[in-house]
């Protein structure tokens, strides 16, 4: 199996909250949102992009997100933590090379510091700014996720038309497209046989902020928010990619779902 390049689609559980929380100025209803990570196994190592929730929200979401889980209630067993469903796959947690981050929200630092071999891989601009976040952005960002101790990173810097090419084959490329946070950055997936994946991450909450019907309910700048969404359009249409949103519940349900199904 490692010896295919292959993307495989998981979920850390659900986020419920409020349906205004997804979607600006939206109703106040319950709304419950996937939480989406992502694996890809490369005869060069594997890469997890993300990681979803940390697991300990399996057990005590208050002790690990404190305030924020008034907004954001996480709901996830352990078996659905990154580290267990690598295991369950049959990988041993060595095989994980790289640990890309989209950004380093709460509900996508679950697998940083959690495999021995990896590589840790996100913009510097957003690294910073978890550190230092605006008071608004405060509580999405949970230190004790990714300020461990050994960890090793590499840091990387993209003006607005580069891509970072992680495995220097074309087969997974960072895109930056900031707006949902400062350094976020979306992904392009190539293989072989499915052709292009885009996952647009938290650069595109759902298929509404897609088709430009919505502005996403959380976001660092609105004008850098909507000109991602162009420039991924861009992108995907170059490409002829599958776009893959960040928390649509709906659409989400329409994508292969691991173990069992992958993309190749
Ligand atoms: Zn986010």
């Amino acid at each position: 199996m490692q010896d295919q390049i292959r993307l495989y689609m998981f979920q850390t559980g659900v986020l419920k909250c409020k349906e205004n929380n997804i979607k600006m100025n939206a109703s106040l209803d319950p709304y419950e949102i996937p939480v989406p990570w992502y694996l890809i196994t490369h005869p060069k190592g594997n890469l997890i992009i993300d990681g979803g929730n940390a697991v300990e929200c399996a057990h005590d979401p208050v002790a690990h997100w404190q305030g924020i889980t008034q907004v954001y209630w996480p709901v996830m067993e352990e078996k659905d933590g990154c580290v267990n469903t690598i295991k369950a796959l049959g990988l041993d947690l060595s095989s994980i090379r790289y640990v890309a981050q989209s950004h380093l929200h709460l509900d996508h630092t679950g697998a940083v510091g959690r495999f021995p071999n990896a590589t840790h891989i996100v913009q510097r601009k957003e690294y910073e700014y978890a550190f230092a976040p605006d008071w608004f952005a405060a509580g999405g960002y949970i230190r004790k996720d990714f300020d461990k101790p050994k960890l090793k990173w590499q840091f990387i810097e993209l003006d607005h038309n580069d891509t970072y090419d992680i495995y220097g084959d074309g087969t997974v490329l960072m895109v930056p497209t900031p707006g949902h946070s400062p350094g976020h950055c979306s992904f392009l997936i190539n293989l072989p046989n499915s052709g292009s994946i885009l996952l647009a991450i938290d650069a595109a909450y759902t298929t509404d902020h897609w088709e430009e019907k919505a502005l996403p309910g959380f976001l660092a700048s609105t004008v850098d928010a909507v000109r991602s969404v162009q420039k991924l359009h861009a992108i995907a249409d170059k490409h002829s990619a599958l776009v893959v949103t960040g928390h649509d519940p709906i659409k989400w349900g329409t994508f292969k779902k691991g173990p069992n199904e992958f993309y190749d």
